[in-house]
């Protein structure tokens, strides 16, 4: 018999309780009862995306809700400034690329967090850019950004703020409106606990200006179509019906924990995998500006990081994630993210250390589970 055990960050586990939603009968969204939903719906993401603003839904992964905000805030041959601190960053680079965007790209050391002060930098060079666009926690490197310094910056200029928190919301600290972010994307299937499928997209008064001068070509994405139908508690077209009905039960339990301790939560099991891996004498990939969500760890000198990921699955059944791109071999990912908790910690870190000893790597067995006992333990 094989038990599997989802540590990546995204796809993330979905709970019971969301699945069993989910396999009730479908239902017709256009029905009191669907609108029903939706008005929850809307008003819970406002509460996890911390926003007052409209938080758009489309039925895509969080790529799409990414290419939304790109085609609808700008048009061809404007210019923008895109943070690349991974691949993630990277993919903003690509959808400008693709609407005409000029993006100037500012290449960060994969690993680590961008200086604040390289974008006011940025942004004095290209007093004209339309936006800055950034990755909250870039999931490939396990960096995550300094989202209220940056927003200090972009909120005394005409550019908007458009972070990817596909990875990051429900797990990093982001408090859109207080923080003066503009434009926040996100998925369904990292921190919101469901299946991939969804696409959202929080809008700033600044940034719905910007949408008016938008000339880029767009139907599906059209967001002056999805708030239309937003303001009738409708959808333009047919909703991802059972996929929401999903978000619904998954948001209500974010609440019911409250965002507060969501973001304790994923702050303390971070802090445990890193002490964990760090007092078994493996390297973090990220040190210097660790995520909430996603933790590479530097594969031991000798060994191919796919094969601890590859030991892990098939002797454990625990799935973490490997490297991207040129990290690919050279690093693994645990995550920490969504639907887990202390215990999936342990019981990741406690067959890592079987794994590695398999390996034949030499670590200290037990140090890594003791330290992260002893972090999961405080109050
Ligand atoms: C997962 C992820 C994406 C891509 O999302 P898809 O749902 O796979 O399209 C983009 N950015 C970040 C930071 C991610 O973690």
């Amino acid at each position: 018999m094989k038990k599997l055990y989802l540590m990546t960050p995204g796809p993330t586990p979905v709970p019971e309780a969301v699945m069993l939603e989910m396999a009730k009968p479908i239902i017709h969204h256009r029905t009191a009862q669907f609108q029903e939903i939706i008005k929850q719906v809307e008003e819970d993401l406002k509460y996890v995306f911390q926003t007052k603003n409209d938080v758009l839904i489309f039925a895509s992964s969080g790529t799409g809700a990414m290419e939304a905000a790109v085609c609808n805030l700008l048009s061809a041959q404007d210019t923008v400034i895109v943070v690349r601190t991974g691949k993630f960053g990277e993919r903003w680079t690509e959808i400008c690329k693709a609407y005409g965007v000029k993006s100037v790209d500012i290449d960060i050391e994969w690993g680590y967090a961008a200086d604040p002060k390289i974008i006011e930098d940025a942004l004095k060079k290209e007093p004209n850019a339309k936006a800055v666009f950034v990755t909250l926690c870039e999931t490939s490197t396990g960096a995550e950004i300094n989202t209220k310094a940056i927003a200090d910056i972009t909120s005394k200029t005409k550019a908007v703020l458009v972070v990817d928190a596909i990875s990051g919301l429900g797990a990093c600290q982001l408090k859109t409106d207080e923080w003066g972010v503009d434009v926040v994307v996100s998925g369904s299937q990292k921190g919101l606990m469901i299946p991939p499928g969804l696409g959202f997209v929080s809008v700033s008064p600044k940034a719905w200006e910007l949408v008016k001068q938008s000339k880029s070509p767009k139907y599906y994405f059209d967001f002056v179509a999805s708030k239309k139908a937003l303001d009738k508690t409708d959808t333009p077209y047919t909703p991802a019906i059972t996929l929401i009905i999903g978000l619904a039960k998954a948001l209500k339990m974010i609440k019911e924990e409250t965002i507060e301790a969501v973001w304790s939560r994923h702050a303390k099991m971070a802090q445990a995998t890193r002490a964990a891996v760090v007092a078994m004498g493996l390297e973090l990939f990220a040190p210097t500006a660790p995520s909430a969500a996603v933790t590479p760890v530097k594969a031991p000198a000798g060994i191919d990081g796919e094969q601890i990921v590859k030991l892990l699955k098939s002797k454990y059944g625990i799935w973490v994630a490997g490297g991207q791109a040129q990290l690919k071999g050279k690093v693994f990912r645990i995550a920490h993210l969504g639907y887990m908790t202390a215990t999936d910690i342990l019981m990741t870190i406690s067959a890592l250390e079987m794994v590695l000893v398999e390996l034949g790597v030499k670590i200290k067995q037990g140090a890594g589970i003791a330290a992260a006992q002893q972090e999961l333990a405080k109050k």
